[in-house]
């Protein structure tokens, strides 16, 4: 049956999940298709979201009206706010879900949205045609021969291309432990002559939780009360547990050297990078040698499933080696193991063959998100997934497409670092990667976005009414702070010492010292804020904390714009530039950057091939004007 939609999102993971629900929320009919539908939405690693730079990009989804955020609260069983004890800046929120809830909340939103089919299938090709110099997408080929058209499609495979899961001597291909690797979209990918490399991931054992020994492992409390993650909850209503935490010994880290040439890693069998800052735990051992112990996090997949998932001891060693390592850990020394912990290689496509909009240059709608493009993780999944989203849906529309820049959002960040840079290993979120970390805070992802969001038309009713609320509260709370003076000599009566110069301060002023709190203020004006929300006041505070800085931060952010400004067409001939060497050629002609910006971000672009492409942008806009 030929069936025609706006939109096939292919895969039902973080990316596809995000991408699907997103194109529908801007209207475009989309079809979901994905291996099996009790899988939408698995967590295939660890049951956890968020954490540093991580829990920003989930922030950052829940103010576009993404569905990670709410997911994440509604499966949620124990919160905590990371680097409390640093500035809010670099504060990361993170959860511990339930694995069963999580993916029943996302199977009920995405079977919930308006617009949005879903069904099951394999998909074994692309249905691609040549219009004049270059190719479009026109829809997908399932694994039973079934040709479904559309205007975008949107890939989001994960781990499955060529997927190669390796335990120990045995390697079986496939793309998650139990479902089959997608073959025919490799070879789709590689006849279009897309730019594909190899990387690895992997995930630890899991644990029977009944024989695991928790007096002797430390215990980690969740934040009381949990703080959720999207602006739509008012209140985390599941149950919240705690978790523990129990560490590797000198016998573990015996076990694992006198094993390692039986590591795939290690015996040469895995050549590909694996997450540099997720590694292995053979890796641990042979990189940080000095070290006499790893920390392990012994993470509950549930409230009504006792197995256990042990962050930090992710291996591909043969099984009876991951049942020894285990039991030489405190608390684990008669632990069952209910499932071995395996490493997975998969085919990933260069991501500088993208546009900051996820669309890849060689083929017109069609967009790459996830896994696929290089990254690792749940959140820079999702958040791939809801760019490419709006952008498909935007682009059959004849709209302009949604790309949100550096100082924009952490996702802007990550987009411009995969399409101008590429990446060597899986690329995962930290807070040292953006350039505007004062401004790009969690909790003000919604006024950095939201407002976007509903310019696009793709926000619900229900959280727009919300933003226009809470940014009118936020103005009305700072108009009567600017309007609450007091002199020097008063101040010190509530003990705020200030420069006695005769000169009166705002209220934000005040708010603005380390030692000023808003209860402080409330002391000085109980009648005019004694009103303002908690939440609202709590707001206030980091703002003014943050002020002086933001204002220098605002000029660095105004000069970045300029050359953001400055577009390079998406035809330029970067080998007609004279005076550039051959190596900058090369470098601007696989990067292909939109704009000087991105050009002086590419690894190795040295300033003066920036002068010179400068002059002759600007002789080609003469040319052409
Ligand atoms: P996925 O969540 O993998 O979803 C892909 C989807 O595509 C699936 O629903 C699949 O069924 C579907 N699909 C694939 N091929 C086809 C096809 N041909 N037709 C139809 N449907 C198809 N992240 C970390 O941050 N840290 C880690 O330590 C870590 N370890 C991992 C270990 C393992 C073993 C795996 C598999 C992943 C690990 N991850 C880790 C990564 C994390 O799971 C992914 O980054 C995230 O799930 C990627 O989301 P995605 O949407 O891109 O792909």
């Amino acid at each position: 049956m030929r069936r025609s939609y706006d939109i096939i999102v292919i895969g039902g993971g973080h990316a596809g999940c995000e991408a699907a629900a997103a194109a529908a929320r801007l209207g475009a009919r989309t079809l979901l298709l994905t291996h099996r539908l009790e899988t939408i939405g698995a967590m295939s690693c660890n049951p956890a979201i968020g954490g540093i730079g991580k829990g920003h990009l989930v922030r950052e989804i829940d103010a576009l009206d993404g569905l990670m955020g709410r997911v994440a609260d509604a499966s949620g069983i124990q919160f905590r706010l990371l680097n409390r004890r640093k500035g809010p800046a670099v504060r990361g929120p993170r959860a511990q879900s339930d694995r069963a809830l999580y993916r029943a909340a996302m199977q009920a939103a995405i079977h919930g949205q308006a617009g949005l089919t879903v069904q099951a299938a394999a998909v074994e090709d692309l249905l691609v045609e040549k219009s004049g110099e270059r190719a479009e997408v026109r829809g997908v080929v399932t694994a039973d021969g079934a040709e479904l058209r559309a205007g975008a499609v949107i890939l989001t495979t994960g781990t499955f291309l060529r997927g190669l899961i390796h335990c120990g001597e045995r390697t079986t291909p496939a793309g998650r432990l139990g479902e089959a690797p997608a073959v025919g979209l490799a070879k789709t990918l590689a006849r279009l002559a897309f730019r594909l490399g190899r990387l690895k991931t992997g995930t630890p054992p899991r644990l029977d939780g009944s024989s695991i020994n928790w007096s002797v492992c430390e215990v980690q409390a969740g934040d009381d009360p949990p703080t959720p993650f999207s602006e739509l909850t008012d209140r985390i209503t599941v149950p919240q547990v705690v978790c523990h935490i129990t560490r590797t010994t000198a016998a573990t880290h015996r076990i694992i050297r006198d094993n390692l040439h039986r590591s795939p890693i290690y015996s040469g069998r895995i050549a590909s990078a694996g997450p540099r800052y997720c590694p292995s735990i053979e890796d641990k051992i042979v990189r940080f040698a000095d070290k006499a112990s790893h920390q392990i996090f012994l993470e509950p997949e549930g409230l009504a499933d006792d197995t256990v998932y042990p962050n930090g001891i992710s291996t591909s060693l043969p099984e009876e080696v991951q049942t020894a390592l285990v039991r030489s850990i405190p608390g684990l020394e008669r632990a069952r193991i209910r499932r071995f912990g395996y490493a997975v290689e998969y085919d990933f496509v260069d991501p500088r063959e993208l546009q900051p909009t996820l669309e890849t240059r060689r083929v017109a709608g069609l967009y790459l998100a996830g896994q696929i493009n290089g990254t690792t993780g749940y959140e820079e999944a999702a958040a791939q997934g809801l760019v490419a989203g709006l952008n498909a849906a935007l682009g059959l529309g004849g709209r302009e497409p949604f790309v949100p820049d550096r100082a924009d959002a952490y996702i802007g960040v990550m987009i411009d670092d995969l399409v101008t840079r590429g990446t060597k290993e899986p690329y995962r979120m930290f807070t040292s990667r953006a350039e505007y970390r004062l401004h790009l805070r969690a909790d003000n992802a919604d006024q950095r976005l939201t407002g976007k969001a509903i310019a696009l038309g793709s926000v619900s009713a229900r959280r727009a009414a919300r933003h226009k609320a809470k940014m009118a509260a936020l103005a009305a709370a700072r108009e009567v702070c600017e309007g609450l003076e007091i002199s020097p000599d008063r101040a010190a009566r509530y003990g705020i010492s200030v420069t006695r110069d005769g000169r009166r301060r705002n209220a934000l002023d005040l708010l603005s010292r380390r030692e000023v709190s808003f209860a402080d203020l409330r002391r000085i004006w109980p009648e005019a804020l004694g009103t303002i929300a908690p939440e609202i006041a709590a707001q206030l505070e980091i703002e003014a904390t943050y002020a002086r800085y933001l204002d220098r931060q605002q000029r660095d952010i105004e000069a970045f714009r300029k050359d953001e400004a400055v577009a390079i067409p998406a035809d330029f001939d970067f080998a007609s530039v004279p005076g550039l060497s051959a190596e900058m050629r090369e470098k601007f002609a696989l990067a292909r950057p939109a704009t000087l910006g991105a050009a002086g971000r590419i690894a190795g672009v040295t300033p003066a091939a920036l002068t010179v492409l400068l002059a002759h942008l600007a002789r080609h806009r003469r040319s052409v004007a």
